[in-house]
């Protein structure tokens, strides 16, 4: 078994999004909802019975529990679909496509699987419930090595228990941690006077 600093699955989908928004979560245990993240647990509800049933000729298992010992990682699928020819990954998210954040999860779900059950899983699905869309990923060698990049990264980043720069850009504005990570005041030390002078006090002088 490795010695290794656990990493948990969903660590990679926050990393991807934003280090410091990774940081905040699974180092300094920083968790506020917002609108995008309370319409994703209702939309998990339904993932998160654990109800398995069979549909359209292959088994669906919910909310089953994951994990890898060569990685050192951990989570959970929303779903693993099993047929005679293949078992895949599918993970369900309530808005649309955002950048590979989404894929990389898959993909580590679909590691773990891989030990878990000593087969090959080529491909799984993220379904989109913004546009109602199921869309496949091809779990490819450059996306397998970029989850192990990212799951490296993240151990370095919670064992060195360091907060990363906020980039405060365009993601801030949809970031559940907006308010408690607050990037206009934290992204640079001479941004500090810039916030104070934007900011409703009116302190410019
Ligand atoms: S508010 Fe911006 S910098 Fe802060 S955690 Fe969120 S995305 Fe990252």
């Amino acid at each position: 078994m490795t010695d290794e600093l656990v990493v948990t699955i969903s660590a990679i989908e926050h990393f991807a999004y934003c280090p410091r928004q990774c940081a905040l979560i699974h180092c300094d245990g920083v968790w506020t909802d917002n609108a995008h993240t309370v319409r994703g647990s209702r939309a998990h509800r339904r993932v998160d019975s654990g109800y398995h049933r069979h549909e359209r000729g292959r088994l669906v298992l919910r909310a089953i529990p994951l994990w890898s010992e060569t990685l050192g990682l951990s989570g959970r699928a929303d779903a693993v679909e099993i047929d005679a020819d293949a078992v895949r990954p599918v993970e369900y998210k309530s808005g649309t496509r955002h950048g590979p954040a989404a894929d990389l999860q898959l993909c580590a779900q679909a590691l773990c699987l891989e030990e878990m059950l000593d087969v090959d899983i080529p491909e799984g699905h993220v379904w989109y419930g913004g546009p109602r869309r199921r869309v496949r990923v091809t779990f490819t060698s450059a996306l397998r090595r970029e989850v192990q990049q990212i799951v490296a990264e993240i151990r370095t980043q919670l064992l060195s228990a360091s907060l990363p720069e906020a980039p405060n850009d365009r993601r801030c504005t949809e970031c559940q941690l907006l308010h408690h990570c607050l990037p206009g005041v934290t992204s640079a030390p001479h941004r500090i006077s810039r916030y104070m002078a934007d900011s409703v006090f009116g302190c410019a002088t």
